[in-house]
Protein backbone atom coordinates (compact mmCIF):
# COMPACT_ATOMS: atom_id res chain seq x y z
CA UNK A 1 0.00 0.00 0.00
CA UNK A 2 2.95 2.48 -0.98
CA UNK A 3 0.82 4.68 -2.46
CA UNK A 4 -2.27 4.69 0.22
CA UNK A 5 -2.17 6.07 3.67
CA UNK A 6 -4.96 5.44 6.48
CA UNK A 7 -6.27 8.73 7.77
CA UNK A 8 -9.67 9.47 8.71
CA UNK A 9 -10.98 12.30 6.73
CA UNK A 10 -14.77 12.43 6.38
CA UNK A 11 -14.48 14.99 3.37
CA UNK A 12 -11.23 15.66 1.54
CA UNK A 13 -12.28 18.01 -1.63
CA UNK A 14 -11.25 17.33 -4.70
CA UNK A 15 -9.68 13.27 -3.49
CA UNK A 16 -11.46 10.40 -4.62
CA UNK A 17 -11.82 7.94 -2.20
CA UNK A 18 -12.43 4.23 -1.86
CA UNK A 19 -16.60 4.07 -0.79
CA UNK A 20 -15.55 3.24 2.63
CA UNK A 21 -13.99 6.18 2.73
CA UNK A 22 -10.71 6.06 4.70
CA UNK A 23 -7.92 4.99 2.18
CA UNK A 24 -7.15 8.10 0.22
CA UNK A 25 -4.18 8.76 -2.57
CA UNK A 26 -0.79 9.74 -1.91
CA UNK A 27 -1.30 13.58 -2.37
CA UNK A 28 -3.02 13.07 1.00
CA UNK A 29 -0.53 10.98 2.32
CA UNK A 30 1.46 13.99 1.80
CA UNK A 31 -0.50 16.07 4.22
CA UNK A 32 -0.85 13.74 6.95
CA UNK A 33 3.36 13.33 6.97
CA UNK A 34 3.87 17.48 7.19
CA UNK A 35 5.34 18.52 10.04
CA UNK A 36 5.11 22.35 9.17
CA UNK A 37 2.09 24.40 7.95
CA UNK A 38 2.70 27.23 6.51
CA UNK A 39 -0.35 29.68 6.05
CA UNK A 40 -1.00 33.12 3.66
CA UNK A 41 -2.09 35.78 6.28
CA UNK A 42 -4.98 38.59 4.11
CA UNK A 43 -7.32 36.17 2.81
CA UNK A 44 -6.57 33.24 4.34
CA UNK A 45 -6.28 33.00 7.74
CA UNK A 46 -10.24 35.40 7.50
CA UNK A 47 -12.63 35.14 4.77
CA UNK A 48 -11.88 37.32 1.85
CA UNK A 49 -15.13 38.13 2.12
CA UNK A 50 -14.90 40.42 5.71
CA UNK A 51 -13.68 42.90 3.12
CA UNK A 52 -10.40 44.13 4.83
CA UNK A 53 -7.95 43.80 2.40
CA UNK A 54 -10.14 45.92 0.12
CA UNK A 55 -9.56 48.53 2.95
CA UNK A 56 -5.92 47.71 2.76
CA UNK A 57 -5.98 48.60 -1.01
CA UNK A 58 -8.10 51.97 -0.20
CA UNK A 59 -5.32 52.92 2.09
CA UNK A 60 -2.44 51.68 -0.47
CA UNK A 61 -4.15 54.05 -2.98
CA UNK A 62 -4.27 57.13 -0.59
CA UNK A 63 -0.85 56.49 0.12
CA UNK A 64 0.23 56.56 -3.64
CA UNK A 65 -2.25 59.77 -4.46
CA UNK A 66 -0.08 61.45 -1.71
CA UNK A 67 3.13 60.41 -2.27
CA UNK A 68 3.19 60.86 -6.22
CA UNK A 69 0.60 63.63 -6.35
CA UNK A 70 -1.40 62.14 -8.49
CA UNK A 71 -5.30 61.36 -8.35
CA UNK A 72 -6.99 58.56 -6.30
CA UNK A 73 -8.02 57.68 -9.63
CA UNK A 74 -4.20 57.42 -11.27
CA UNK A 75 -3.02 56.02 -8.26
CA UNK A 76 -5.34 52.92 -8.12
CA UNK A 77 -4.29 52.73 -11.98
CA UNK A 78 -0.74 52.66 -10.41
CA UNK A 79 -1.15 50.56 -8.07
CA UNK A 80 -2.53 47.40 -9.98
CA UNK A 81 0.38 48.43 -12.63
CA UNK A 82 2.75 47.70 -9.42
CA UNK A 83 1.21 44.63 -8.52
CA UNK A 84 1.28 43.31 -11.99
CA UNK A 85 5.19 44.11 -12.83
CA UNK A 86 6.66 44.07 -9.27
CA UNK A 87 3.96 41.40 -7.41
CA UNK A 88 3.27 43.91 -5.05
CA UNK A 89 2.73 48.37 -4.91
CA UNK A 90 5.22 48.49 -2.12
CA UNK A 91 7.90 46.64 -4.22
CA UNK A 92 6.92 49.09 -7.31
CA UNK A 93 7.06 51.85 -4.76
CA UNK A 94 9.89 50.99 -3.85
CA UNK A 95 12.22 50.06 -6.83
CA UNK A 96 10.31 53.22 -8.91
CA UNK A 97 9.95 55.96 -6.09
CA UNK A 98 12.56 54.94 -3.36
CA UNK A 99 9.28 54.92 -1.29
CA UNK A 100 10.78 54.11 2.66
CA UNK A 101 8.97 50.54 3.09
CA UNK A 102 8.14 50.77 6.68
CA UNK A 103 6.49 54.36 6.37
CA UNK A 104 4.18 52.53 3.84
CA UNK A 105 3.32 49.58 5.63
CA UNK A 106 2.48 51.40 9.03
CA UNK A 107 0.26 53.74 6.72
CA UNK A 108 -1.79 51.31 4.69
CA UNK A 109 -2.33 48.72 8.11
CA UNK A 110 -3.39 51.62 10.00
CA UNK A 111 -7.24 50.15 9.54
CA UNK A 112 -10.22 49.41 11.39
CA UNK A 113 -9.70 45.17 11.93
CA UNK A 114 -13.70 45.35 14.22
CA UNK A 115 -14.51 43.43 10.63
CA UNK A 116 -12.41 40.35 11.56
CA UNK A 117 -14.35 38.64 14.35
CA UNK A 118 -13.12 35.41 16.59
CA UNK A 119 -13.47 32.22 14.13
CA UNK A 120 -13.42 29.66 17.12
CA UNK A 121 -13.68 27.05 14.42
CA UNK A 122 -10.54 27.60 13.00
CA UNK A 123 -8.77 27.84 16.29
CA UNK A 124 -9.96 24.78 17.15
CA UNK A 125 -8.50 22.87 13.65
CA UNK A 126 -5.53 24.59 13.94
CA UNK A 127 -5.33 22.96 17.64
CA UNK A 128 -6.31 19.35 16.27
CA UNK A 129 -3.33 20.08 13.69
CA UNK A 130 -0.21 18.38 14.45
CA UNK A 131 2.56 20.32 13.45
CA UNK A 132 4.62 23.81 13.65
CA UNK A 133 2.58 26.10 12.06
CA UNK A 134 3.99 29.41 10.82
CA UNK A 135 2.29 32.33 8.89
CA UNK A 136 4.41 33.70 5.89
CA UNK A 137 2.79 37.19 4.30
CA UNK A 138 3.66 39.77 2.06
CA UNK A 139 2.30 42.28 4.82
CA UNK A 140 4.16 43.72 8.13
CA UNK A 141 4.02 41.88 11.23
CA UNK A 142 1.84 44.27 13.27
CA UNK A 143 -0.82 43.76 10.73
CA UNK A 144 -0.69 39.63 11.21
CA UNK A 145 -0.29 39.96 14.86
CA UNK A 146 -3.32 42.56 14.79
CA UNK A 147 -5.47 39.77 12.87
CA UNK A 148 -4.27 36.46 14.39
CA UNK A 149 -5.20 38.32 17.91
CA UNK A 150 -8.94 39.34 16.33
CA UNK A 151 -9.73 35.86 15.19
CA UNK A 152 -8.10 34.42 18.43
CA UNK A 153 -5.43 32.09 16.83
CA UNK A 154 -2.40 33.51 17.71
CA UNK A 155 -1.33 30.82 20.22
CA UNK A 156 -1.45 28.04 16.94
CA UNK A 157 1.73 30.01 15.29
CA UNK A 158 5.54 29.37 15.96
CA UNK A 159 6.38 32.71 14.00
CA UNK A 160 5.41 35.42 11.29
CA UNK A 161 7.70 35.33 8.47
CA UNK A 162 7.26 39.12 7.45
CA UNK A 163 8.08 41.63 4.67
CA UNK A 164 10.22 42.47 7.05
CA UNK A 165 11.75 39.28 7.15
CA UNK A 166 11.74 38.45 3.53
CA UNK A 167 14.41 41.11 2.88
CA UNK A 168 11.50 43.31 1.10
CA UNK A 169 11.52 40.87 -1.64
CA UNK A 170 7.75 39.44 -1.76
CA UNK A 171 5.70 36.50 -2.89
CA UNK A 172 5.85 34.85 -5.04
CA UNK A 173 9.79 35.90 -5.78
CA UNK A 174 11.08 32.31 -4.38
CA UNK A 175 14.03 34.01 -2.04
CA UNK A 176 12.10 34.63 0.97
CA UNK A 177 10.26 30.69 0.39
CA UNK A 178 13.84 29.44 0.50
CA UNK A 179 14.38 32.23 3.24
CA UNK A 180 11.72 30.77 5.59
CA UNK A 181 12.96 27.08 4.90
CA UNK A 182 16.02 28.15 6.02
CA UNK A 183 15.35 29.87 9.09
CA UNK A 184 13.08 27.86 10.38
CA UNK A 185 14.56 25.12 9.35
CA UNK A 186 11.60 23.27 6.94
CA UNK A 187 11.82 19.86 5.10
CA UNK A 188 9.82 21.34 2.02
CA UNK A 189 9.15 17.31 1.56
CA UNK A 190 7.13 17.83 4.72
CA UNK A 191 5.38 21.05 4.47
CA UNK A 192 2.26 21.80 3.38
CA UNK A 193 1.75 25.96 2.45
CA UNK A 194 -1.96 27.50 2.25
CA UNK A 195 -2.44 30.03 0.06
CA UNK A 196 -5.36 32.17 -1.99
CA UNK A 197 -2.83 33.49 -4.81
CA UNK A 198 -2.22 30.39 -6.52
CA UNK A 199 0.54 31.90 -8.22
CA UNK A 200 2.37 32.22 -4.65
CA UNK A 201 2.50 28.90 -4.91
CA UNK A 202 4.48 27.76 -7.45
CA UNK A 203 7.37 28.40 -5.61
CA UNK A 204 6.50 26.40 -2.70
CA UNK A 205 5.82 23.39 -4.75
CA UNK A 206 9.46 23.85 -6.57
CA UNK A 207 10.64 23.77 -3.46
CA UNK A 208 8.62 20.05 -3.10
CA UNK A 209 5.80 21.51 -0.35
CA UNK A 210 2.27 20.30 -0.53
CA UNK A 211 0.58 23.50 -1.77
CA UNK A 212 -3.26 24.03 -0.87
CA UNK A 213 -4.82 27.02 -3.02
CA UNK A 214 -8.11 28.76 -0.99
CA UNK A 215 -9.59 29.78 -4.45
CA UNK A 216 -11.66 33.51 -4.10
CA UNK A 217 -13.47 35.14 -6.39
CA UNK A 218 -9.96 37.36 -7.07
CA UNK A 219 -9.50 37.66 -10.60
CA UNK A 220 -6.05 38.63 -9.28
CA UNK A 221 -5.52 34.94 -7.19
CA UNK A 222 -6.18 33.10 -10.27
CA UNK A 223 -3.49 30.42 -11.20
CA UNK A 224 -1.99 32.28 -14.48
CA UNK A 225 -3.47 30.79 -17.73
CA UNK A 226 -4.93 28.17 -15.66
CA UNK A 227 -1.99 26.50 -14.78
CA UNK A 228 -2.47 24.45 -11.81
CA UNK A 229 0.34 22.15 -12.27
CA UNK A 230 1.81 23.58 -8.67
CA UNK A 231 -1.58 23.16 -6.45
CA UNK A 232 -2.19 19.83 -5.31
CA UNK A 233 -5.56 20.57 -3.30
CA UNK A 234 -7.98 23.59 -4.34
CA UNK A 235 -10.59 24.35 -1.26
CA UNK A 236 -12.95 26.93 -0.95
CA UNK A 237 -13.38 27.00 2.97
CA UNK A 238 -10.29 26.69 5.07
CA UNK A 239 -11.82 26.01 9.11
CA UNK A 240 -14.21 23.81 7.50
CA UNK A 241 -11.29 21.76 5.36
CA UNK A 242 -8.71 21.48 8.31
CA UNK A 243 -11.65 20.68 10.50
CA UNK A 244 -12.51 17.70 8.32
CA UNK A 245 -8.80 16.21 8.79
CA UNK A 246 -7.98 13.91 11.33
CA UNK A 247 -5.19 11.82 11.06
CA UNK A 248 -5.31 8.57 12.30
CA UNK A 249 -1.57 8.50 10.95
CA UNK A 250 -1.65 4.75 10.02
MG1 LIG B 1 -3.50 36.37 0.69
Amino acid sequence: MASYYRVMPVDVPNTPSTPNGFFLPVEVCRLAAADVWIFDLDNTLYSASSNLFPAIERRMAGFIAGRLGVTLEEARRRQKRFFHEHGTTLRGLMLEHDVDPLAFLEYVHAIDLSVITPDPALDRALGRLPGRKLVFTNASRRHAEGVMARLGIARHFEAIHDIVAAGFLPKPDPRPYAGLVSRYDVNPARACMVEDMAGNLAPAAALGMTTVWLRTDSAWGQPAAGDTAHIHHIIDDLPAWLGALAWSGS
